[in-house]
Formats: structure tokens, C-alpha cells, sequence
């Protein structure tokens, strides 16, 4: 029970040294404008947002600098005013460690803002508009997910959201940011709950921290007293890790399993990061575009470890000297030491989801041992709290049988680590599973690529047929036009000969009959009888003769009688 509520617990875990203090010592500090930015197109899950500037344009802070492709992708924002002087592959921070497309601007120094659009009354917006503006504002998950966040504020009719959960567990070892916004700015995180519940219509909200963080929920209660705010529950959660994954959360909170392979939506809830909601509410009630968030600088190779709020593509060399500087031998790590990933170059930009910096000793952060053959011993499954069998992912996973390894649920695994943590063999079980969904994602991709070519193909071979057949169609079409015109003709000359032999004949008539020499009186009267009355039948036949010469009214029977 946590008060009057009823807290659920969730399969596996560990309970682990947090080492947060190192880090929240110090109020949060925000870092200076570096003299350059560089903003990788990526940083968020889903496609690669595209450019809208040219190198040589100046920017302003705040200016989008490149719009999301496709459904699943996020805005990016310049972080400070300058001039964009390249766009072109760059080192970003990845486990991968390659590169990819950035935006690159050298700063002014004047931090000029672009003109922002606020909406002080989220109220007079509908949902819609509340999650366009969260769209355009870049706005992804600041646990360190990096998904688009309007995609997960649009349920769309599937199901009625019950709950919205604001998840500040933030339950990985050193990792401090979210514990220092909810102590310093707990009024931005609750205006940013607000917001999210009425785009979700959620019916409850509940803001789950874990109980090693006090200062932080007594801060966030004081806030929702001061703003008058009854429906926003601040609920203090066992600390284990990883509670704050967002399906352990929503099991302890509410005691719902989401389904393998679902989604929370399928059990009526919606989960946030605290980080998140503080700034949906800048974007929606200030205007301002995800351009900087908190960072926590810490390890004992940190010589000031703190939190502070930094720029979107800040190089890590200066945001480092910015806090105090390094010391001694250390590791570099992006995220903490459970979930993060080992960096070799610090001059790699800070991206959306970089929460954390760990500069940890070789104290903290031994070397691994070499590793040793898996002897089955069901540490790893005992403490998995999505409750796989990690044996199993790893074999499956090593002799890349992906099809197996997906009927053990590989993309139900959260990456904790838990597994490796606790395997006496020392195996990376979690690299193992990391490049099996790299493999499997990849080889998805080549089928759809595949299955993209393949209908382009069938579509040009069904465009060429359908040419084809058009043309056939038309030269039929001109041959019987022709054929048409040949009758036409030849009926015409048939006419004209019939009328040329008609116009003989009659001329034939008119000459003077044989045989008439000689002829006695009685023959002589026959003839002009005749005579007479073929003048009365010409008379007659002229009176009745068509003005027009040649016309289809010759009657050759006349000229017989
Ligand atoms: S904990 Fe390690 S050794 Fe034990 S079963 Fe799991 S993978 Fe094998
Ligand atoms: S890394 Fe994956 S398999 Fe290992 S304990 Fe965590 S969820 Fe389970």
C-alpha cells in the first residue's frame, strides 16, 4: 500500500545502489551557447526528420530546422540562433557508433529567439490541436526512449484511457534529471499532466516516484496544493529496478499486464516521463520547441557532479568543461550504467534522449571479466521482470536463429540488463539481444525494400501492357477510319461512272437514226410521228431535269420509250 492505494509488484528485479546524491547536490545550472551545434536528423525512434534549411542560412533559436518524414519522426529545432554552415554525416551518440546525418550551426552568441506561438488556455484547444502543436514542437520521450510523444497522446478511438501515468521512478542507478526537475519545476511538470489528460481524456493521472526521491514527490504535492489541482495523484513506489519501465510501472501502479507484444493502450493507459510533461507544457502554454533538456553529469570522473540544462547538440567536450570538468581515469557513458551505452568520442553532439553522462572510475565501472560458458542456472530468468528466459535469447540469438528467438519474445525484453547482471558467467547478454533485433529489424526492412521493388515492378510491366494495348487500340481504330474512307470513295466513283454512261446514252439518242434514206410517204409520216413525240417527251423530261449536273437523278429507262 502506498497511503490509501493499493500497490502491485512486478516479476524479477534487483534492488541496486542508486548513487543519485553524487548528483543532486547542486540546484540545476544551465549551460552557455557553444560556439557550434551539431543536430543529428535522427534522434528519436521512427525516420530521419528532413532538412528545411540551406547551408549559409542564418537561424534563430527555435526555428525548425527540419520537419518529421513519414507518421513516426520528430521536428528539430535550432537550439540557438547562428548560421547552418554544413549538413552532412557526422558522429552522433549510438551504440552503433556510426554516423549520420546532422545540421550543423555556428553560433552568434546573441541567442536570438524566432517568433513563438503561446496558447495560455490549453482548454480552448481541441485534442487535435493540442497534438499538432506537441508534433511540431519535437517533442519525444525524455526517459530515454525517444519516441514520438503525440503518437502516444492519440489513442485513436481504440480504446477509452482510463489512466495517464507519469513515470518519474527513474529508478537507474546515478542517473538524477527527472528527481531534480520535479524538486526545482514541479509546477511545469504538473501543467504538462494537465495538458496530456484533457488530449487524452484520461479519467485518472497518477504521478508514480520512487520512495528513494522524497524531496521531489513532497515538492510535486506542494505544487498540486498551491494549484488548486485534486486529480493529480503523486504516488511513491517500492524502489527496485526497473520500475520505471513503463510496463513494471504500470503493473505496480495499477496492477494491469500489458500484453506480450502490446501496447499499455490495449489496458486503457498511457504512460509519459515526468521530463516529458514539463515540456509539452513550454511547448504548448510558451510556444517553445524542444530545444534543451537536463542532463545529469556524473561519476567519480566528473569533478563537479551535477544537473544541468543544456542545448540540443551541445558537443559533450564542452558541456563537460561547462560542469567543473573531468578527472582521473573514467568510462564514458551515455545513460547509466544498467541501460546506457560506452562512448569513444567526446566530441559526439547531446541529443533529445541524452539523460545522463556517466564518467565512471574503473572503481564504478570495473572492466567486464572475460566471459565463461552458460552453465543453465536460471539466475538470468529469475530475475527478468518481463519474465523470458534469457538463456534461451542468448543461445538463439548467438547461433542467429531469429525466427527462435522471436518465439522467446526477444522484443518483449526492455534491454534492463538485469540478466547480465546477475550472470555468474559474466555473458553480454544484452549485446546479444541488441544485435539480434538490429539483424531482425534490418532484415525487415530488406523484405519491405523487396516487397516495395516488387510491386514497382508489377506496376511497370502493368503500365507497359496497358500502353501496349492503348496503342493497338488506336491504330485499329485509324485503320477502320481509313477502311471507311476507301468505301466512301469508291462508292463515289461507282456514282460517277453510272453518270458518265447514263450522259452517253443520252448523247447516242441524239444522233440520227440509220436506215432513214429512201423512205416512202407512209414511213416517212411514221417517222415524224415518232419524231414529234420524242420532242414531247424531251420538252417534258427538261421541265423535270435536276438544276444540279451530275446528280443521282438520271433515269436511263426514259430515253427507251
Ligand atoms: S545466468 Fe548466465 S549462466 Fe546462468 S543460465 Fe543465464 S546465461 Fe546461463
Ligand atoms: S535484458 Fe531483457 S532478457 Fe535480460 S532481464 Fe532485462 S528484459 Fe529480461
Amino acid at each position: 500500500m502506498s497511503g490509501n492505494r493499493t500497490l502491485w509488484r512486478f516479476h524479477g528485479g534487483l534492488h541496486l545502489e542508486g548513487h543519485k546524491a553524487l548528483s543532486t547536490g547542486q540546484p540545476i545550472r544551465t549551460a552557455a551557447t557553444p560556439p557550434q551545434l551539431v543536430l543529428p536528423l535522427q534522434q528519436h525512434i521512427g525516420l530521419p526528420a528532413k532538412p528545411l534549411v540551406a547551408v549559409g542560412e542564418r537561424v534563430l533559436k527555435g526555428q525548425l530546422l527540419a520537419h518529421p518524414e513519414g507518421h513516426v519522426s520528430a521536428a528539430i529545432h535550432a537550439s540557438s540562433s547562428g548560421t547552418v554552415v554544413a549538413i552532412e554525416e557526422r558522429a552522433v551518440p549510438h551504440p552503433s557508433g556510426l554516423t549520420a546525418p546532422c545540421i550543423v550551426i555556428d553560433t552568434d552568441g546573441t541567442d536570438e529567439w524566432c517568433a513563438l506561438t503561446p496558447h495560455p488556455d490549453y482548454k480552448l484547444l481541441d485534442h487535435g490541436e493540442l497534438r499538432n502543436l506537441i508534433r511540431d514542437a519535437g517533442i519525444v520521450g525524455l526517459g530515454g526512449a525517444g519516441f514520438p510523444s503525440f503518437i502516444k497522446l492519440n489513442p485513436g478511438g481504440r480504446t477509452a484511457i482510463e489512466t495517464l501515468i507519469l513515470n518519474g521512478a527513474e529508478c537507474e542507478p546515478y542517473i538524477s534529471c527527472d528527481d531534480m526537475l520535479m524538486r526545482e519545476r514541479p509546477q511545469e511538470v504538473v501543467k504538462g499532466a494537465r495538458i496530456m489528460r484533457h488530449a487524452l481524456q484520461a479519467r485518472y493521472c497518477l504521478i508514480g516516484i520512487e520512495d528513494n526521491k522524497p524531496e521531489a514527490a513532497a515538492a510535486l504535492r506542494r505544487a498540486l496544493d498551491e494549484m488548486g489541482e485534486r486529480e493529480i495523484e503523486v504516488v511513491l513506489v517500492p524502489t527496485r529496478y526497473p520500475t520505471g519501465g513503463e510496463r513494471q510501472l504500470i503493473k505496480v501502479l495499477t496492477g494491469k499486464e500489458v500484453p506480450s507484444q502490446g501496447l499499455p493502450l490495449d489496458v486503457g493507459v498511457v504512460c509519459h516521463n515526468v521530463t516529458t510533461a514539463a515540456a509539452v507544457h513550454r511547448a504548448v502554454e510558451r510556444g517553445e520547441p524542444l530545444i534543451s533538456r537536463i542532463v545529469t553529469i556524473t561519476g567519480q570522473g566528473a569533478r563537479q557532479p551535477q544537473n544541468i540544462e543544456t542545448r540540443i547538440g551541445t558537443p559533450i567536450d564542452w558541456l563537460l568543461e561547462q560542469a567543473g570538468g573531468t578527472q582521473g581515469r573514467y568510462r564514458l557513458l551515455m545513460g547509466g550504467p544498467m541501460m546506457g551505452f560506452a562512448l569513444h568520442d567526446t566530441r559526439l553532439p547531446t541529443i533529445k534522449t541524452s539523460n545522463c553522462l556517466l564518467l565512471a572510475s574503473e572503481a564504478e565501472l570495473p572492466p567486464p571479466a572475460p566471459a565463461m560458458p552458460c552453465i543453465r542456472c536460471g539466475e538470468c530468468a529469475r530475475v527478468c521482470p518481463a519474465q523470458l528466459l534469457p538463456q534461451q535469447l542468448y543461445w538463439h540469438s548467438r547461433a542467429k536463429e531469429f525466427d527462435k528467438v522471436q518465439d522467446y519474445s526477444l522484443f518483449d525484453c526492455i534491454e534492463c540488463g538485469c540478466c547480465a547482471y546477475v550472470c555468474p558467467s559474466r555473458l553480454p547478454l544484452v549485446q546479444f539481444y541488441r544485435y539480434a533485433k538490429t539483424e531482425i529489424w534490418s532484415q525487415e526492412r530488406e523484405r519491405q525494400a523487396a516487397d516495395l521493388a516488387r510491386e514497382r515492378h508489377a506496376f511497370r510491366e502493368f503500365r507497359k501492357e496497358r500502353e501496349k494495348a492503348e496503342k493497338a487500340a488506336r491504330h485499329k481504330a485509324k485503320a477502320q477510319a481509313v477502311q471507311q474512307d476507301g468505301n466512301e470513295e469508291t462508292k463515289k466513283a461507282a456514282i460517277q461512272a453510272a453518270m458518265e454512261r447514263a450522259k452517253a446514252k443520252r448523247e447516242n439518242a441524239e444522233v440520227a437514226p440509220k436506215n432513214t434514206d429512201n423512205l416512202t410517204p407512209e414511213q416517212q409520216r411514221k417517222v415524224d410521228e415518232i419524231e414529234a413525240r420524242r420532242a414531247d417527251t424531251r420538252a417534258a423530261e427538261g421541265d423535270r431535269q435536276p438544276a444540279v449536273e451530275g446528280a443521282n437523278h438520271a433515269r436511263p429507262g426514259t430515253e427507251d420509250t
